[in-house]
């Protein structure tokens, strides 16, 4: 991994390479575009907004061999398969790209615009940098800032009407004797949806003792918190409710509604993680796309096309991406070359992200009650 600052920067290509991107963003979607990418022979640059602290994530199923495939390299260390949580894929998928020479990373870096002209796209950041490249990708997430200018009417995710809560318990923190889950839990209560899943420890170990649960709670019944405290405003997700942000009181009727509705061990983590206000209460937001590429930009992930996580598929649709996205550059994105290399990565990416989403909104419609 390079690193150099300063007020106008180059992504300069090395002479033997085929051009360069700047990835706007670094979570799942950006670190697997960057290595595809690399992967390439593109020379990458990546912008991140935030220092990695205070994030948070639900877990993603994992394909067998994912690092393997995405560096091409079989000493990568080992990614596990299976249902994982966010930060394990996160960390290791950062590790890859830190020992990656053909990728440089910036962080605490805000990206405010992105812009575009025949020779050249790039981002300019809230401090007063420009970088530049032969294309910019965004891959900054459901509220991305690359999509304002890829598809300036069709600019904002939505609010799909309901909501997550998410937690994470440790096996030890569970009541002796916990019989522990053989498999993901799909539970139905009422007006509720609980999905549970049985997950290895944080160092992914999976030894009796040290595993974990996540679990993920639908509720529709929530969204007037959600607008008082500013998460949802103008039918657009804003940001999470975390934490301290919670209310006592929802702490309180999370804690009865769940003594009520769902059976153990799925109850005692939820139980576990109200007791320490460990709780994320995530708006759902929904967005299809009409175009994945505007000229040199590009989208990929949350910020190409948001499905409600019911579907399951928001990791795997950006694996999709990051991989379509490398094979569309694989003949280079020096001068004119990138214009149709990105139309060829949207004309192999939109069908595919417009019904992914488009199935996630018939659940999405029928679970929040809406109509259109
Ligand atoms: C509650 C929940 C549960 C989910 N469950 C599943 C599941 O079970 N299975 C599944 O496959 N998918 C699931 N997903 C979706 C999945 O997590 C995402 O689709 C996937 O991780 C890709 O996200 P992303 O990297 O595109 O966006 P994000 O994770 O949102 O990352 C965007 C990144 O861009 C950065 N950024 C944003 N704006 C800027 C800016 N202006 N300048 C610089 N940096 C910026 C952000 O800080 C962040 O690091 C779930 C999502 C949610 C919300």
């Amino acid at each position: 991994m390079k690193c150099a600052i300063s007020r106008q920067e180059v992504t300069e290509s090395r002479a033997d390479g085929r051009g360069s991107a700047v990835v706007v963003g670094t979570s799942l979607a950006g670190l697997m575009t960057a290595l595809c990418l690399s992967r390439a022979g593109i020379d990458v640059t990546m912008l991140e907004r935030s220092d990695d602290s205070g994030r948070t994530g639900a877990a993603v199923h994992v394909g067998e061999g994912l690092l393997e495939r995405l560096t091409g390299r079989s000493e990568t260390g080992a990614l596990p398969h299976g249902v994982q949580t966010w930060f394990t894929v996160h960390g290791r998928l950062r590790a890859a790209v830190e020992a990656d020479g053909r990728i440089e990373l910036h962080q605490n870096v805000r990206v405010r615009d992105v812009g575009q002209d025949d020779g050249s796209a790039w981002a300019v950041t809230s401090d007063g940098r420009t970088f530049r490249g032969d294309i910019v990708v965004g891959a900054d997430g459901h509220r991305s800032t690359v999509r304002r200018a890829v598809c300036p009417d069709n600019a904002d995710a939505t609010f799909a009407g309901y909501l997550i809560w998410l937690g994470l318990t440790e096996e030890w923190a569970l009541p002796p004797g916990t019989r522990w889950p053989g498999d993901v839990a799909y539970l139905e209560s009422g007006d509720c949806i609980l999905l549970g899943y049985p997950l290895p420890g944080p160092d992914g170990s999976t030894a009796m003792g040290t595993r974990q649960l996540g679990w993920a709670w639908y509720d529709r019944g929530r969204n007037d918190l959600l607008r008082r405290s500013g998460c949802v405003a103008d039918d657009i997700v804003r940001h999470s409710l975390t934490g301290a942000d919670i209310p006592d009181q929802t702490y309180r009727e999370l804690a009865d509604e769940a003594r009520r509705r769902w059976p153990s061990p799925w109850r005692d983590a939820i139980l576990d993680c109200t007791d320490r206000h460990a709780v994320i209460g995530t708006p759902i937001a929904e967005y299809v796309p009409d175009s994945l590429a505007m000229g040199r930009l590009a989208l990929v992930g949350d910020a190409a096309h948001v499905p409600t996580p019911m579907t399951g598929s928001g990791f795997g649709a950006s694996l999709s991406d990051a991989e379509a996205l490398a094979d569309a550059v694989r003949a280079g994105v020096r001068g004119d070359r990138a214009v149709a290399a990105l139309r060829d990565y949207e004309r192999r990416r939109l069908t595919a992200a417009r019904s992914m989403v488009e199935s996630g909104r018939q659940f999405s419609r029928r679970f929040a009650g809406r109509r259109g």
